[in-house]
């Protein structure tokens, strides 16, 4: 790394905790991609601050994840938990106390990357009063969400006029997928500057565990072909497909048959809600005998299920660009997907998965049918799969790429318009 350039920068990420466990409350892809690249930043010489809004009192206000790696928690409103779509009020606050803790700290970020509309917007902010460059990525864009949603929330103009400007002012986006390119340039703006660099996985840790070893420890017979998913329970997500689909399977009756399903959620709140929801629709197709639910699964556990299962299916109704699918695909296990979004990048049909046109439960069963019904396919992509995934996303990776990018933006000077509104 060039040692005349600054090497504190911050990872902002409002909503999306880096610290906190996976698969718990509105906890996912965001958290883990901000937590992972901020820690393989690290490793290769930057120092690295992660900035969230702290949700509960109980949060410690910093947790050290390794020498040059911190998760620094700012109290922006209230300390509790607040749905993403009502945080935006908050964000002013946010940007108040970033700038304090700099003037305390003594640190002056020279860029911030933000994740996900909120935090882009604090970045803009960042922009306004001092020398910082910006580099965004977005995680979700409003323009694609609100497509296919029936209920726009109130939030939505803001959150479309937000990431129209992130785009046209940013020094750099970073697209996770072509796909993810396309709909910025085409639902967004045609101004900007776009790089795509995908996300990235731990191909040590997914793939460390063989599949009849994962059996053993999760206690199913090495006979029985079992389907997984893990995931948030959002309805966007699709599980009511693949919980449809499974009704369907061909070896339903024939062949030992287990659908798990796994990931957090709270009752109640909009992901309890979710889940009773799917229980009751896996309940009325007759199909509770072979489906378990075994909520959160932690960093531990979590290779296991993968590598256990003969396919994992991830059946968004859209997908930037979807972490599970290379988790799987790392673990050596055959993906059949929705054919939407960074699923088309990440899974290549019949070569280390399946996909499916979204919602389409009998495509869907189809699919998971082929591999199901086909060992010696289902290894053969399983194989590929992993291949794949170690050669496109490991985390390292990825950072290196992330760290280049940086490191030529720093390089270049303060653009002159930026002068002039200053002065
Ligand atoms: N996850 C987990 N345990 C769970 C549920 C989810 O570790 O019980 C993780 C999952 O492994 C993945 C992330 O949460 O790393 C979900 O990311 P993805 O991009 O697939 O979806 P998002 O949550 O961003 O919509």
């Amino acid at each position: 790394m060039n040692s005349t350039i600054s090497k504190h920068i911050a990872l902002i990420s409002v909503h999306g905790d880096p610290a906190i466990e996976i698969g718990k409350e509105e906890a996912g892809g965001q958290n883990v991609y901000v937590r992972q690249v901020g820690e393989a930043l690290a490793k290769q010489g930057w120092k690295v601050d992660m900035f969230t809004r702290r949700a509960s009192s109980e949060q410690a206000t910093v947790v050290e994840h390794s020498e040059n790696c911190r998760t620094i928690r700012l109290t922006a409103g209230p300390t509790e938990f607040v749905p993403r779509d009502n945080i935006f009020g908050y964000a002013p606050e946010f940007v108040e106390k970033l700038l304090k803790f700099q003037n305390q700290s003594g640190i002056h970020y020279s860029l911030v990357h933000t994740n996900y509309w909120i935090s882009s917007w604090v970045g803009m902010q960042l922009k306004k009063i001092q020398d910082t460059k910006q580099v965004h990525t977005y995680h979700s864009l409003g323009a694609v969400k609100y497509k296919s949603v029936s209920t726009i929330p109130l939030i939505s103009k803001t959150r479309l006029a937000v990431e129209k400007e992130v785009l046209e002012t940013a020094e750099r986006i970073v697209a996770t997928s072509p796909q993810e390119k396309e709909h910025m340039r085409s639902l967004v703006s045609s101004k900007g500057n776009i790089d795509i660099i995908p996300c990235g996985t731990d191909v040590k840790r997914f793939g460390s565990i063989a599949r009849q070893a994962a059996r053993q420890k999760l206690g199913i017979d090495p006979e029985t072909k079992v389907v997984f998913y893990v995931g948030r329970f959002d309805q966007r997500k699709g599980i009511e497909t693949l919980v449809r689909a499974v009704s369907q399977s061909q070896l339903r009756g024939k062949a030992p048959l287990q659908l798990i399903i796994g990931g957090g959620s709270r009752p109640g709140q909009s992901d309890g809600i979710e889940r009773d929801r799917i229980e009751s629709i896996v309940n009325e197709l007759g199909m509770s005998s072979f489906t378990t639910f075994p909520g959160n699964l932690d960093h531990e556990i979590l290779p296991t299920y993968y590598a256990a299962a003969d396919v994992c299916v991830v059946p968004s109704h859209y997908e930037p660009f979807g972490l599970v699918a290379i988790e799987a695909m790392a673990s050596g296990t055959p993906v059949v997907a929705s054919d939407v979004g960074g699923l088309q990048f990440t899974v290549v049909p019949e070569k280390t998965g399946l996909l499916a046109p979204a919602k389409d439960e009998v495509a869907f069963a189809q699919a998971i049918d082929r591999i199901l019904c086909d060992n010696a396919y289902r290894n053969q992509l399983g194989k590929a799969a992993r291949q794949r995934v170690i050669t496109k996303f490991s985390w390292d990776g990825v950072a290196q790429q992330l760290s280049e990018l940086y490191t030529e933006l720093l390089q270049q000077p303060t653009k002159v318009y930026k002068q002039l509104s200053a002065s």
